[in-house]
């Protein structure tokens, strides 16, 4: 198995800039699990069943240019608390996980499920203020014109149905390491987490 590293966290929090950054700092191979759960919900408000949806999952799904929107957030979370979704996305993240040259894999459930023996896990988080007023602002800079409290709400929403869901509910692993991004720039939380990285390598 390559070098693996595990970013999990609530939504907005900047795991997928620090996870892209760290790829390729470190030349890792990097996947947004977010996106696998975002093109299931987006095949199923197309009209499909969750489980045909996730066991058909090819690339050009992941390719879909409606996958950022709020919408297909609140519909990720919803296939994603569906046993057999999870599970039949299991395999190809495992497999992404341990390719010879190594990876970066964001999401929810990397540290705790996917990858238990990953060689660094962090899991990076955030006031839910801080994480909505990011979030609007891609949203907005996409040109949304959705409002801070109704944005605030789904985020709570999806933070909840995220971590009581039963099957691999949002959790910092127990060797996790913790960053909270509330009061850091994006830099500095970059540079916190490879830190974690190059102590881990040397
Ligand atoms: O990270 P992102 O916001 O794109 O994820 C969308 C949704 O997909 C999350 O709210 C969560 O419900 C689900 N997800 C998950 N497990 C992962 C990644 C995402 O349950 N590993």
């Amino acid at each position: 198995m390559g070098f693996a590293v595990a970013i999990d966290g609530p939504a907005a929090a900047g795991k997928g800039t620090i996870a892209r950054a760290l790829a390729d700092r470190f030349h890792l191979a990097y996947l947004d699990t977010g996106s696998l759960y975002r093109a299931v919900g987006a095949k199923v408000q197309d009209g499909m069943t969750p489980l045909d949806a996730a066991r058909g999952l090819c690339p050009a799904d992941l390719a879909r240019d409606d996958l950022r929107s709020a919408e297909a957030g609140q519909a990720a979370s919803q296939v994603a608390a569906l046993p057999d979704v999870r599970a039949a996305l299991v395999d190809f993240q495992r497999a992404f996980a341990a390719q010879e040259g190594g990876a970066v894999l964001d999401g929810r459930d990397i540290g705790t499920v996917i990858c238990p023996d990953a060689q660094v896990k962090l899991f990076i988080t955030a006031s839910a203020q801080v994480r909505t007023q990011r979030r609007l602002a891609e949203l907005r800079a996409a040109g949304s014109d959705i409002g801070f409290e109704e944005l605030l709400k789904q985020v709570q929403d999806r933070d909840h149905r995220d971590s009581t869901r039963a099957d691999a509910p949002l959790r910092p692993a127990d060797d996790a390491v913790l960053i909270d991004t509330t009061d850091m720039d994006i830099q500095t939380a970059i540079a916190a987490a490879a830190d974690v990285i190059a102590a881990k390598r040397l």
